[in-house]
């Protein structure tokens, strides 16, 4: 950011949050206001020492309640960076975070990320209609890309991500937690060694019992990404995929609930090559929260599949995949994508995986309408 849109920015933010107009001189300058009493995480001091930095583009409730504080615990990376479209919120992460002026962008001017070396990764956590251009800006800026679930609206949203990052030789995450948390991993390593034989059924469920989202809002927006398939029902998939280690060929049925423009609740049957079927459910007005596998001689489970915390599994053995792990699921994730830039390794939620499970999310939406079997391409 040049110096002269950083104080013009930065102007504008105090002034939204304030309602005062400041002369350009105080803006940004003079002594920092201690941080306030009921402050959760003092502002660290942020440095480069081997970690990267990463900017967050999008300062709603997931990345203030989740990733943030996540960012505060991590080893690899740390929080450098803010890139917003709601001015209002500059002062506040810059007090609690150290933020510096310089590190900060709005929506306008976060393509002039291009000239920050402080900046080395950009997090992509706004809504999900948005994701495909922000992270198209992001890596033409030279920066690596780390996009929250679910990936984009479209395949194709997805593969133009995929390309800008090959293009701009930039690295590309999608915020799959799960992948990362520990028990999580055990049960995908039974999956691997089909520890339970051959898979025969195998069920995905992720709900929580809310509100019918408003229409206000864009969770409640059907071209913003709103509805239960997409916000929860991608975890349903992405679970089955770690689940069987395959992809599914087609949906065999859907059924979506609608009592306006976005799905309260979703129900779906996948077809595997191999013959076999799974079924699915998600919604955002009921409780649900299991992914289990059956196999020829036994079956595991995740129960509960995805929460923040307290996720753990079981097997028909009666071996337990616990005990739960609180609360480090978004450093571990952060963590392990941070590495995988640094050591130049895979990551364990890569942008085809991302755009995969998109090609699944549209199929059973095409399900639920013409009410036919939807062959998923790949
Ligand atoms: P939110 O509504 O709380 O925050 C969204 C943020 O994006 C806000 O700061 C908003 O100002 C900003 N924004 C930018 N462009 C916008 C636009 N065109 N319209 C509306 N807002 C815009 O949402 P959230 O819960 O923080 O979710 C953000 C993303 O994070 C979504 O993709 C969601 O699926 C994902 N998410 C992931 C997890 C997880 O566990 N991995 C959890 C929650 C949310």
């Amino acid at each position: 950011m040049s110096k002269s849109n950083r104080r013009k920015f930065l102007r504008q933010s105090v002034a939204a949050a304030t309602g005062l107009m400041l002369p350009p001189m105080l803006i940004g300058c003079g002594p920092k206001k201690p941080a306030p009493e009921t402050s959760a995480a003092p502002a660290s001091a942020p440095g480069k020492e081997n970690k990267l930095g990463i900017a967050l583009l999008g300062l709603g409730s997931y990345a203030k309640g989740q990733i943030a504080p996540s960012l505060q615990h991590t080893q690899h990376c740390y929080l450098a960076g803010i890139v917003t479209g709601s001015p209002e919120k500059i002062p506040e992460w810059q007090q609690q975070y150290g933020v510096k002026d310089e590190n900060v962008y709005s929506y306008d001017t976060m393509d002039e990320l291009a000239d920050n070396p402080d900046i080395d990764v950009v997090y992509i956590i706004t809504p999900t209609a948005t994701h495909r251009d922000f992270a198209v800006r992001a890596a033409n800026a030279g920066k690596h890309v780390w996009c929250e679930k679910p990936m984009a609206m479209t395949p194709e949203d997805c593969q133009d991500i995929i390309d800008a990052c090959q293009k701009n030789n930039v690295r590309l995450s999608i915020g799959y937690r799960m992948l990362h948390e520990p028990n999580t991993q055990a049960f995908i390593a039974l999956s691997k060694k089909k520890a339970f034989g051959e898979f025969t059924a195998a069920t995905s469920l992720a709900g929580y019992a809310g509100a019918d989202p408003p229409t206000d809002y864009w969770r409640g927006q059907r071209a913003m990404g709103g509805g239960a398939l997409y916000d929860m029902g991608v975890y349903t998939v992405n679970g089955l995929r770690y689940g069987t280690q395959m992809a599914p060929v087609a949906v065999r049925e859907a059924t979506q609930l609608r009592p306006t423009e976005v799905d309260v609740t979703t129900t779906y049957t996948l077809e595997y090559a191999n013959g076999l079927v799974a079924d699915g459910k998600t919604s955002v007005v009921e409780e649900m929260n299991k992914l289990r596998i059956e196999g020829a001689s036994g079956w595991h489970e995740m129960d509960p599949m995805q929460p923040y915390a307290g996720v753990k599994g079981m097997t028909s053995d009666g071996t337990v995949l616990g005990p739960p792990i609180d609360g480090k699921q978004q450093t571990l994730q952060m963590d392990d994508d941070a590495l995988a830039i640094m050591q130049k390794a895979p990551v364990l939620a890569p942008g085809d995986m991302g755009k995969a499970d998109i090609a699944v999310i549209r199929a059973i939406i095409e399900s639920a309408e013409t009410g036919k079997r939807v062959a998923i391409m790949s």
